[in-house]
């Protein structure tokens, strides 16, 4: 379990990037979902003993991690948001860089164990090509090889599928997934779909501060019968977007779809009700800074 308690943290200018953060992480898969700008990678850093937070404190497993960065090095893998390649060298050359600079202890060399790595991602294939012949979806499964040599008990991932096409991003979600199953996994996203296709459960940030913890269900459910859908043209839309709620416009065959949500739960003239989707359920969240069905729920996890 990692848990998090009153993180604040305030880069020079002042920014207060994160402004007290409580949070319990069960092991398993969870995401922190939250707009460009929200927090996610200052806490992803600090999660990972790179950035000291002005106060707050984490623990892993009931260690203070803040106090015993080395006890916390043993346990982390960390894929950072922007990591840095050396191009030129082979897949294999870098994992072996990045082993050493980890300082990584392999029983039976390191050569093994970056062989055993690659294979675990899949690159064995591409493991003599130099790197910048490599795809974003290989990259980041190389990226994903040195975070988890050494076993972590936890993973930290910042935004790892921005940029990946859909075929390279579901094959990155299969190696999530069986990664979650021995091990925490912390992933950060912008993307709703990275956390309806992963996380049993997430947590959504804005501004440096959460706004709900909570299950992809119970956030749906907590929308359910609040969310129309109808066809409009495109003259009605400016009405609309100034007189309701809308979630989402989408074009469908080259008509203006529009999701909206009411509160009151009674469907708009010409719209009818239909089943949230998560990304629903977000878009409310970051309109209303909470959702109403969660009241309960979320109102104990969210601090003022
Ligand atoms: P996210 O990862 O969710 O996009 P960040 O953690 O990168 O969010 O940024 C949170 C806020 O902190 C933003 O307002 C950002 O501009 C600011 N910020 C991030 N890094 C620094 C820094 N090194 N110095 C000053 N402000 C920063």
């Amino acid at each position: 379990m990692l848990e998090i308690t009153g993180l604040v943290k305030v880069y020079p200018g002042p920014v207060a990037a994160l402004q007290g953060i409580d949070l319990d992480v069960p092991p398993g898969m969870f995401g922190l979902l939250g707009p460009n700008g929200a927090g996610k990678s200052t806490l992803m850093r600090v999660l990972a003993g790179l950035l000291e937070p002005t106060s707050g404190r984490v623990t892993l497993d009931g260690i203070d991690v803040l106090d015993k960065p080395d006890w916390l090095r043993e346990r982390l893998g960390y894929l950072p948001q922007d990591f840095g390649f050396y191009a030129h060298l082979s897949g294999r050359d870098m994992l072996l860089h990045l082993l050493r600079l980890k300082g990584v202890q392999a029983p039976g060399g390191l050569n093994g164990l970056a062989d055993e790595l690659l294979e675990r991602v899949n690159l064995t294939f591409a493991a003599k090509r130099p790197v910048k012949s490599y795809s974003g979806g290989m990259r980041q499964r190389l990226g994903i090889a040195q975070a988890i040599a050494g076993d972590p008990r936890l993973l930290i991932v910042d935004e790892p599928t921005a940029g990946l096409d859909p075929e390279e991003r579901l094959r990155f979600y299969h190696l999530l997934a069986q990664l979650a199953e021995q091990r925490l996994v912390l992933l950060s996203t912008h993307i709703v779909e990275d956390v309806a296709v992963l996380c049993p459960r997430f947590a959504v940030i804005r501004g440096g501060r959460l706004l709900a913890r909570t299950t992809p269900r119970a956030a749906r459910e907590a929308v359910a019968g609040l969310i129309f859908e109808g066809v409009v043209s495109p003259g009605e839309l400016p009405e609309l977007r100034a007189t309701r709620q809308v979630t989402q416009e989408l074009l469908v065959e080259g008509r203006h779809l529009v999701r909206l949500y009411e509160p009151s739960g009674a469907a708009p003239m010409g719209f009818q009700a239909v089943t949230p989707t998560l990304e629903d359920a977000y878009l409310v969240l970051m309109r209303a800074g909470a959702l109403p069905g969660l009241e309960t729920s979320a109102a104990a996890e969210v601090r003022p």
